[in-house]
């Protein structure tokens, strides 16, 4: 077999997909596009070197010799801008077109811009790429007047950023009353806000922002809050969310919504075309909805289960299993653990308990099943409640026995395998 993959994104799904299709047809040719300049790295530790803990090669994971080596095209700086799905064609910013027999999108997305004033002016960061990171660590280094904008997985980064760098003068910034108001009640995001305070962070709640204020160059020197609040700033980071990149398809028939739609083994309606990671909005067996992902562990098995869809597709010897994956989302800036996984911002239903100043936990159910939750403090029992998970079991009503601080699978009246 000859046949020819295109493959935009060179994060972990996309890099990933190139990885499978390599192993299983050593004769393909495989072209990967992406329009950051640097090949695959670890998007998870570029936190760790914008704190200043880690130094920037461990970051890689890749570099182009990886590439070479696997006589697979990678081509750097290059945007996709279009595909042409009659003539299986994708046209990149330079307007060359690039044929492809399967095309798989892999693009995630790119941070939002507060809605305010003046949310692009000089000294206001936003964080996905190392090159972001690069200049969050040094901004950081230099602020004396810190603002962070955005209460959910990557604002929590920037804060522990922040307090790494002994800014003197942090203020994180967030809409409701708490952090990741989505997925934790107040007790345990109290946690979480003690472990910011510890840091220097100051937190102000029921906000949000108003305008940025630039000086005559163009650079930001104050925050207006939501209540008329203003805060001197040299700095800022946001972090309020993703735009996700689906302007390529737009000229196709796949479904797009905010993502990409794509069925249990990661195709779309078009035929031909394939998408993974972030980006997707895929329909998840367990829990019989679409639902969206935004981990490191799940794009990376989206990209390599793609990667198999493409090839049975092209008459390989391949099986492309559904995907059935429980994702987690760790953070490790404080003495204590902290683990979401699954669906932990779903659920209709919600059972919590704190065990200790540290330690709490918090499961979400919808339609009488385990979806997700959030670990606080002790992260022993995840792959017990992973199973629950994948078991698809009815166990909202058991929620007695699912809190006990240490419980074992034998103890739920439930069949779940171990
Ligand atoms: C600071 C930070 C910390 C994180 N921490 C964790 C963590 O602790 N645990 C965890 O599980 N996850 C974490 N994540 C999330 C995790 O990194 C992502 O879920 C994962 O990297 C998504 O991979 P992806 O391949 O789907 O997309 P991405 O990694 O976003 O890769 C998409 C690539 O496609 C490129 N691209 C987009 N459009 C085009 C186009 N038209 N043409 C060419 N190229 C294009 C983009 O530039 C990008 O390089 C973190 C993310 C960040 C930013």
């Amino acid at each position: 077999m000859s046949e020819s993959y295109v493959i935009v994104g060179d994060g972990v799904a996309g890099s990933s997909a190139a990885e499978t299709l390599r192993e299983e047809n050593p004769e393909a040719d495989i072209t990967v596009i992406t329009d950051e300049g640097e090949p695959l790295y670890n998007r998870i530790l570029i936190k760790e070197f914008a704190k200043g803990t880690m130094p920037e090669d461990p970051v890689f994971i890749h570099d182009e010799e990886w590439y070479e080596e696997r006589d697979i095209d990678l081509r750097l700086n290059t945007l996709v801008t279009n595909v042409r799905a009659d003539d299986h064609e994708v046209v990149t910013h330079e307007d060359e077109v690039i044929p492809y027999d399967g095309l798989l999108v892999a693009t995630g997305g790119t941070p939002i811009q507060a809605p305010a004033p003046n949310s692009d002016a000089n000294g206001i960061d936003h964080f996905w790429t190392f090159q972001d990171a690069r200049d969050i660590r040094e901004n950081a280094e230099e602020a004396d007047n810190a603002v962070i904008v955005g209460a959910g997985l990557l604002g929590i980064d920037l804060a522990a950023i922040v307090g790494k760098h002994d800014v003197e003068n942090a203020h994180y910034i967030m809409r409701g009353n708490r952090w990741w108001r989505y997925a934790l009640s107040i007790e345990g995001a109290e946690i979480m806000h003690q472990a910011m305070r510890d840091l220097g962070v100051n937190l102000v709640f029921e906000s949000g922002i108003d305008e940025f204020r630039v000086d005559d160059d163009g650079y930001i020197k104050e925050t207006v809050d939501a209540n008329g609040e203003v805060y001197p700033t040299d700095w800022a980071s946001v972090a309020i969310g993703l735009n996700f990149n689906i302007e390529l398809l737009q000229n196709t028939d796949v479904t797009l919504d905010w993502g990409i739609h794509v069925d249990e083994t990661m195709r779309t309606e078009e035929e031909d075309i394939y998408a993974a990671g972030d980006v997707t909005q895929f329909h998840d067996q367990v829990i019989g909805d679409t639902a969206q992902n935004g981990s490191w562990g799940s794009a990376q098995e989206q990209g390599k289960l793609a990667a198999k869809s493409m090839l049975e597709d092209q008459g390989g010897d391949v099986t492309a299993e559904p995907f059935r994956w429980v994702s987690s989302y760790s953070i490790t800036h404080f003495d204590f653990p902290f683990i979401s996984f699954g669906h932990a911002t779903r659920g209709t239903d919600h059972a919590e308990r704190k065990y200790g100043e540290q330690e709490w936990r918090r499961l979400a159910f919808d339609d009488g099943q385990l979806v997700g939750g959030v670990l606080i403090g002790d992260m022993s029992l995840q792959s017990q409640f992973n199973k629950i998970i994948l078991s698809e079991a009815q166990v909202a009503d058991q929620k007695d026995v699912l809190l006990q601080q240490d419980f074992d699978l034998d103890e739920l009246d439930a069949d779940i395998e171990e």
